[in-house]
């Protein structure tokens, strides 16, 4: 397992993290086979969208800020319940396919790391297996 460190800078941010699931695959020295991302935090996801136009992240930040926003007389004591429900809605993990040491994916599309509570040092475990 590969462990990478994301830096997030702002309470909520979306961080294309595909060049590090990449390098993690490599790392394990798999070529073909299945890749899983977890991410071991409550307050943040990962996820996968467009990559092309950074506009398509802004509005997703914006939108779900509004569906579930930060202040709505939540009762958990930390005071950022928001994070902890985006982070479910989100969720914690992909599975992808690994082809030429790559995960396969769409054209426009890459892996993001969802920070919903930042900005914090985070963690994201990379598992590859070959098949
Ligand atoms: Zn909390």
């Amino acid at each position: 397992m590969q462990t990478l460190t994301v830096a997030t800078s702002a309470r909520v941010e979306m961080i294309d993290i595909t060049p590090d699931i990449v390098e993690a695959i490599r790392k394990e020295n798999v070529s073909d086979g299945i890749v899983v991302v977890f991410v071991p935090h409550t307050t943040a996801a990962v996820t996968i969208n467009e990559n092309a136009d950074p506009d398509v992240v802004r509005d997703i930040l914006a939108e779900t800020s509004k569906i579930v926003p930060f202040d709505d007389r939540y009762t958990h004591s930390e005071g950022n319940s928001a994070a902890h429900i985006k982070s479910c809605l989100v969720g914690p993990s992909l599975t992808l396919i690994v082809a030429g040491g790559r995960p396969v994916l769409g054209t426009w599309q890459a892996v993001y790391f969802c920070e919903f509570d930042g900005p914090r040092q985070r963690k994201v475990h990379v598992k590859s297996v070959a098949g």
